[in-house]
């Protein structure tokens, strides 16, 4: 094979990986990627490549997630677990200030660490680009969001091999990775061994892979790797249906569909924790016995908990039609109107994590059908 030194792809050898670890944390990132932990291959600090979680890949179903053991060493080779990149960037619970005795208020201070996010899927990063839409935005940008969000180094992992609830294909946003990632890579494992083709996305990017020792990239390796990734979007395990989603969610108002998935669904929220996407957050007030120290808390929030949609009095959706409605409304429909794009990914996550099974795609599909 003759190598060619291409300005915007390069290989890593499996050990070079190990390597850009070593690599990112010398210069100062904190390291997040997929490791092992409690049954799932769930995102946390890696202090080596060792962590990640080689030969492991898992099952999903409507309520069910499984990790399964593969017939190679593959690193990336599984779809998404509980987590999601969100956590990190916008975590799910963080003191905002306290006041004491005083009367003075004491603003936390925020430790804004330098993360390198290894792994990142594209239906993640499409995810980490709706929360730039969010909570970035002009108007009121999230301080907190915007230290972390800006000292990011994304390090992508194309989907060669999608999960049995991935959809993103059917949402625009996968399984090719980008852009906004700084490198990507698609991993190979065959006769030539174990590498992983990178695209370069970035100068911060160019230079970690530069340290890491990339080599120069074959041309048919790249070809091969584009190929494998473009051919994983025919193998999705769901679909959204086709059509105006949105105008599928206005219709959809006064469906009778609403009643049946109340009588499946629990209104435990566990859709909102795992979803990438959904930001809502609330705050709290706690003091200590004395009452001499106070603290207000920001932590996620969900629209299936009764106080979300409390007004002066009352809450306003009492029941779990109106919560779940207002879910999959907003997700799908009205998340365009506010943000010009729609508030799912097609990670999957939501349907693996519902305790009661519920698939998002077969409720879109049943209003669609209802409706006709
Ligand atoms: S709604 Fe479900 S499938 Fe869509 S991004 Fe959120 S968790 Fe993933
Ligand atoms: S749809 Fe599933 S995960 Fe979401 S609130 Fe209902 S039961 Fe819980």
């Amino acid at each position: 094979m003759v190598a060619v030194v291409t300005e915007d792809t390069a290989v890593l050898d499996r050990s070079r990986l190990d390597r850009l670890v070593e690599v990112l944390i010398g210069e100062g990132y904190v390291v997040v990627g997929p490791t092992v932990r409690d049954g799932a291959i769930v995102l946390g600090e890696l202090d080596s490549a060792a962590a990640l979680p080689a030969g492991w890949g898992v099952e999903t179903g409507p309520g069910r997630y499984r990790l399964r053991r593969r017939r190679d060493a593959a690193v990336f080779g599984h779809s998404a677990g509980p987590q999601s990149w969100k956590q990190f960037l916008h975590p799910p619970r963080r003191k905002l200030f306290s006041a004491g005795p005083d009367g003075e208020f004491h603003a936390e201070p925020e430790d804004a660490p330098r993360y390198a996010f290894l792994g990142v899927r594209a239906c993640d990063l499409a995810a980490i680009k709706i929360l730039d839409k969010v909570l970035l935005a002009e108007a009121h940008p999230d301080g907190s969001y915007a230290r972390r969000r800006r000292r990011l180094l994304v390090i992508a992992a194309n989907c060669t091999e999608p999960g049995e609830l991935c959809f993103c294909a059917s949402m625009g946003t996968g399984p090719a990775a980008g852009p906004g990632y700084d490198l990507g890579l698609t991993e190979r494992i065959d006769e030539a061994g174990h590498r992983f083709v990178v695209d370069i996305g970035s100068e911060e990017g160019a230079r970690v892979l530069a340290l890491a020792g990339g080599g120069a990239a074959d041309p048919d390796d790249v070809a091969a790797a584009r190929s494998e990734v473009a051919e994983a979007a025919n193998r999705m395990g769901r679909a959204m249906p086709s059509g105006d989603l949105r105008e599928l969610m206005r219709e959809s108002r006064e469906s009778p569909h609403w009643e049946d998935v109340a009588s499946r669904c629990l209104s435990c929220a566990n859709c909102t924790m795992v979803c990438p996407t959904c930001f809502c957050t609330t705050t709290e007030d706690v003091t200590d016995l004395t009452g001499d120290h106070a603290e207000r808390w920001q932590h996620w929030a969900s629209c299936f908990e009764l106080d979300f949609s409390y007004v002066h009095g009352g809450t306003v959706r009492t029941s779990t039609e109106s919560r779940y409605r207002q879910w999959i409304s907003h997700k799908l429909g009205t998340w365009q109107d506010q943000f010009g794009t729609s508030g799912c990914v097609g990670c999957g996550r939501c349907v693996a994590w519902c305790p009661a099974g519920i698939d998002i795609t077969e409720e879109a599909a049943k209003l669609a059908a209802v409706r006709e």
